[in-house]
């Protein structure tokens, strides 16, 4: 069987603990982070939609490392709020903002709203330098809150009540949480395709 390797186009450690958990699974592949790679590029998240922001970030890094890389993009998509924060979940109270200002915006915004509906959706994106492989998706149903609720986790999770299990993200295990995340369905639906180049 051959061996693979994969770079995730990230720095940030818990996306890295995360994403090398749920690819255990696959003993032929050996996970690299960016911190362990020179010459990653800092990409401009532009993209007017998570898929073009993931393939972005894919290729580009794929380009200047060498590397099969995996990147992934999240958006927030609020019904009442017509989609919005969506692609610009991180900056929705501001350029320089914390994901605090982020919740607080969004519990003011919502405020006195019946439709709380909304979900996270991840798009996660393959690619080899020159070509790009694929990607794949995932998304998670919930209600935005009227406070926040739940310590754990980070962005919006304390104010996003999954429907599948009524608690806040904030109040859930990370292990918990990512059976059923936006990110952990993604990073799972990919897996096929790793699988189908490891195999060819
Ligand atoms: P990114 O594309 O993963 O960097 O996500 C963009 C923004 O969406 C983040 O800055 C967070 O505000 C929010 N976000 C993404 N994933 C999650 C999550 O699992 N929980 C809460 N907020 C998230």
């Amino acid at each position: 069987m051959k061996q693979l390797t994969i770079l995730l186009g990230t720095h940030n450690r818990d996306k890295v603990r995360e994403i090398r958990e749920i690819m255990s699974s696959m003993p032929s592949v050996r996970i690299l982070s960016a911190d362990n790679v020179p010459n990653v590029p800092d990409v401009v998240e532009d993209g007017d939609t998570i898929e073009a922001n993931a393939i972005k970030k894919a290729t580009e890094i794929a380009n200047a490392t060498g590397y099969l890389t995996l990147s992934d993009d999240t958006g927030l998509f609020v019904d009442a709020l017509d989609g919005a924060p969506g692609v610009m979940a991180a900056r929705f109270a501001g350029e320089d903002c914390t994901y605090r200002d982020n919740r607080l915006k969004m519990l003011d915004v919502m405020r006195g709203r019946e439709n709380r509906s909304a979900r996270f959706q991840t798009v996660v994106a393959l690619a080899a330098p020159e070509e790009l492989v694929g990607t794949a998706t995932g998304s998670v149903e919930g209600r935005i809150t009227t406070e926040e609720r739940g310590e754990n986790g980070f962005g919006y999770d304390a104010v996003f009540e999954a429907v599948e299990t009524g608690k806040t993200f904030g109040e859930m295990s990370e292990a918990d949480k990512h059976d059923i995340s936006h990110r952990g369905r993604a990073f799972r639906n990919i897996i096929p395709l790793i699988d189908k180049l490891i195999h060819q």
